[in-house]
């Protein structure tokens, strides 16, 4: 399940690290923006350990969503064009055997390129 936790700039410790070490659970790091004044980190979390990992990076003073849909296709408004394939850096979407554009959103790590890329404004990042 993926899950983006945002962090400020005063929290200087290694948060991660911690959360790993407290909860003994394997997380995945997928992407991470980091500036001198805050973080949003997309993590991989196997789903059964998504709730205490939540609660332990918010008791770090992070805030934290869990996406259940991390991205959203207006089913109206795609025309199976295929642009979004192209610039996927992990594959959530390919060609399916009808020539649909076929979408595996659970790999999706937030990056934005495919929102940009679409012609029809069809896709949406989801960040709740
Ligand atoms: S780029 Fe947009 S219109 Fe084209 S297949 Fe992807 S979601 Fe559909
Ligand atoms: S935001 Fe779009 S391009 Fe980026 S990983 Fe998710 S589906 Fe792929």
């Amino acid at each position: 399940m993926k899950m983006v936790i945002h962090i400020s700039s005063a929290m200087q410790d290694p948060v991660i690290a911690r959360v790993i070490l407290g909860t003994g659970v394997e997380i995945n790091v997928d992407r991470a923006n980091i500036d001198a004044t805050s973080g949003e980190i997309v993590l991989e979390v196997p789903i059964d350990a998504c709730n205490r990992v939540a609660r332990a990076f918010e008791r770090e003073g992070a805030s934290v969503s869990v996406l259940e849909h991390p991205i959203l296709r207006d089913e109206d408004e795609c025309v199976h064009c295929g642009a979004c394939i192209s610039v996927c850096p992990v594959y959530v979407f390919s060609f399916a055997d009808d020539w649909r554009v076929a979408m595996d959103e659970s790999k999706c790590i937030h990056c934005g390129a495919c929102i940009t890329a679409c012609p029809h404004a069809a896709l949406k990042i989801v960040s709740e």
